[in-house]
């Protein structure tokens, strides 16, 4: 029944009932964990080939000697697979380390200390913003906030960032310099950018060392046929006239091994090159012994196109689960809203206004760990309190049931608090 129809006496009894579920939750001693998007093992196992690669080979296709210092753009081979997948030219892609995190910092960084090729000035030589497309990935905000850089929230739309919203901020303050995107099913939204809001966001005015970071991390990861095809945003960032706007980043964390993959970043020549020389200071060239198993491992675009197929024959059902959970539990009760994603791998849940930090709570008490409250937005202060994140990958199917089962009997119980205290104030 609709809760907010419900009488005081109405809400006082089923809060009741609710608490007695609760307590039996409580007393079933869980310990189960839907806080981190990490890879469940089955999906880890599907990669353990590269374990036995590259065997007793040692050279790429160009004769390259992979044990070698040297390569700092990476593995031709790899380069090609990934530019496809990611619409980038693989001239303006490079391989590099395990971790394309570590590649957005650096980025910040590099710009903070020396600015990029449209820097005036270091970045740091006066007080800088971010926008931050909210609900969005807490490492990005974490990020900004750790080198003191203003984040400015801004409403994640059903179609990408809200753009009217983004040209009205970056028109008129010049010390914004940079934009975290998530464009392919978003963490943790599952919202992908459509062409119009991308165009939007490449053509509108802002200052000329403006960078947005294009965090395609979860662009061939679909539950459905087909992930979108990629946008080329490179390409489309140079029609719109502004050539170095864009950074383009991925990687194969959660394609083969989450801790030991490739990551990627692709740009116009000029920041590529910038990049690289920062580079050359920190490394003498990537693990190209990596990136030559992987090149193995995959054989071509295909071949990862197939092997995501893999992860989505086991994590299908883990999302099924979870919005089937959320439907037959919460749905009448008009206490909470969801996000039903075709890919990426979150669920974002909305509940009443006021009531996240409570459930995230209640949660916690059961046994039953959620991502934090508020971790969704910049400085983690979700500004209606009703955002949580759940990632359903790493449970089994069997844990995830229990997990999500109690999940949603402390959004109930938070509801009928809620809405109860709110007819007696
Ligand atoms: N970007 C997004 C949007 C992510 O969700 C994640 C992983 N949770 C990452 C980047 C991390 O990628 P990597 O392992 O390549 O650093």
């Amino acid at each position: 029944m609709n809760y907010h129809s419900m009488s005081a006496d109405q809400l006082r009894e089923t809060g009741s009932e609710l608490q007695k579920l609760y307590d039996v939750l409580c007393a079933a001693g869980l310990k189960l964990d839907l806080t981190r998007g990490k890879p469940a093992p089955e999906q880890l196992d599907l990669s353990n080939e590269l374990l036995s690669l590259p065997g007793d080979k040692y050279r790429d296709a160009a004769g390259t000697d992979c044990r070698n210092y040297g390569g700092q753009t990476g593995l031709p081979e790899l380069r090609e697979i990934f530019g496809e997948l990611l619409a980038v030219d693989p001239k303006n892609l490079l391989a590099l380390g395990n971790a394309s995190l570590e590649v957005m910092h650096d980025l910040v960084v590099f710009s903070l200390l020396s600015g990029n090729p449209d820097s005036a000035k270091p970045w740091s030589s006066e007080p800088i913003k971010f926008l931050c497309p909210s609900p969005g990935y807490d490492r990005h905000f974490a990020i900004t906030e750790t080198y003191g850089i203003e984040m400015i929230t801004v409403p994640m739309l059903p179609n990408g960032p809200d753009v009217d919203a983004c040209a009205a901020l970056t028109a008129n303050d010049p010390s914004i310099k940079g934009m975290w995107a998530v464009p392919t099913y978003s963490n943790p939204t599952g919202v992908t950018f459509t062409e119009e809001v991308t165009r939007g966001l490449l053509s509108m005015p802002a200052a000329d060392d403006f960078r947005i970071i294009w965090d395609n991390a979860y662009a061939v990861h679909t539950l459905v046929d087909a992930p979108p095809p990629p946008l080329p945003v490179l390409d489309m960032a140079a029609e719109a006239g502004n050539p170095n706007r864009v950074y383009v980043l991925g990687s194969t964390s959660k394609i083969t091994f989450a801790g030991a993959g490739v990551a990627f970043f692709g740009s116009s020549k000029e920041n590529v090159d910038w990049f690289t020389k920062h580079l050359s200071f920190k490394t003498i060239g990537p693990d190209k012994v990596n990136q030559l198993r992987h090149a193995m491992f995959f054989g071509d675009a295909d071949g990862v196109r197939a092997h995501m197929a893999r992860h989505r024959e086991i994590l299908a059902p883990k999302f099924k689960l979870v919005l089937d959970i959320l439907d037959d539990r919460l749905a009448a009760s008009k206490v909470a809203a969801w996000s039903h994603p075709e890919g990426g791998y979150f669920v974002s849940l909305d509940v009443i206004d006021g009531t996240a930090r409570r459930v995230i709570e209640l949660a916690k008490e059961a046994g039953i760990a959620l991502t934090t409250a508020g971790s969704a937005f910049p400085y983690r202060e979700d500004p209606f309190d009703r955002n949580i994140r759940l990632a359903p990958t790493l449970p089994s199917i069997e844990d995830l049931r229990v997990a999500m089962d109690g999940v949603a009997t402390c959004v109930l119980l938070a509801a009928s608090e809620s809405l109860l205290a709110s007819r007696d104030s």
